[in-house]
């Protein structure tokens, strides 16, 4: 395994979380680093921010030539304590204007470009190297596989189908139950043509958190990152 964030810093644990969406992996990845004393980092916010960013200079989602051009110009800056979560571009706070289903639905469309990708995974492990905490969780979608595949922990956060249909429905309660599980289903089906977060790579942890609560599901990742004292 080469070219890991963790050469040479031996002392800091690195944590890396994958999971489709609705698993609860931030909320979950939040929590737990806030019990551990690592950072966060929250990977789709920089996604989202990319697609907010297009948007807002009405640039074509769609369009890959387009995105990259406007990459050099994508001023993103993430708050990774757990405590103090912020998303910027540039001098604008993007923290929940990136969380509008405007976003969600267009967001697959420059998370699929390579160059757009490539772009971001040297981002998320300038930020992993810049944690001053003894460690740092990082959450997304090909974190265990492309950006830390060298972390200390891998773990893959799944949940049936149907318990994250409900969990995101609760987050967006202006939305139907039927309109939420179709955005949700099918942007994983678009994810999942870029990248496998659905099967756990050898040496992952798969936890389901079907039948735990989000405590439960905390304490499961806290416990897997700094288990119990026999
Ligand atoms: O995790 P979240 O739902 O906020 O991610 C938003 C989008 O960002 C995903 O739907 C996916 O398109 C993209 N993403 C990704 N790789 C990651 C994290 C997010 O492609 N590591």
């Amino acid at each position: 395994m080469s070219g890991g964030p963790r050469q040479g810093r031996a002392a800091r644990v690195v944590v890396a979380i994958d999971g489709p969406a609705g698993s609860g992996k931030s909320s979950v990845s939040r929590a737990s680093a806030r019990i551990l004393g690592f950072d966060y980092q929250d990977s789709g916010a920089a996604y989202r921010a990319l697609a907010w960013f297009a948007l807002e200079n009405g640039i074509d989602t769609a369009d890959a030539e387009a995105v990259i051009a406007s990459l050099p110009a994508f001023d993103y800056e993430i708050g990774i304590d757990p405590d103090d979560y912020f998303v910027r571009v540039g001098a604008v706070d993007v923290t929940h204007a990136i969380r509008d289903p405007r976003i969600s639905a267009v967001v697959s469309l420059v998370a699929r470009v390579p160059v757009v990708r490539a772009h971001l995974v040297d981002l998320f492990r300038t930020v992993i190297e810049r944690s001053a905490r003894p460690g740092i969780i990082t959450e997304g979608r090909d974190i265990t596989t492309v950006v830390c595949p060298g972390a200390d922990i891998r773990i893959l956060l799944t949940a049936s189908e149907e318990a994250r249909m409900v969990r995101r429905s609760a987050e967006l309660p202006s939305e139907s139950a039927a309109a939420v599980a179709e955005k949700l289903s099918s942007r994983d089906a678009q994810d999942s043509r870029v990248v496998d977060f659905m099967n756990a790579a050898e040496g992952v942890t798969t936890l389901d958190s079907t039948d735990l609560d989000f405590d439960q599901t905390v304490q499961a990742v806290v416990a897997l990152v700094a288990p119990p004292v026999e």
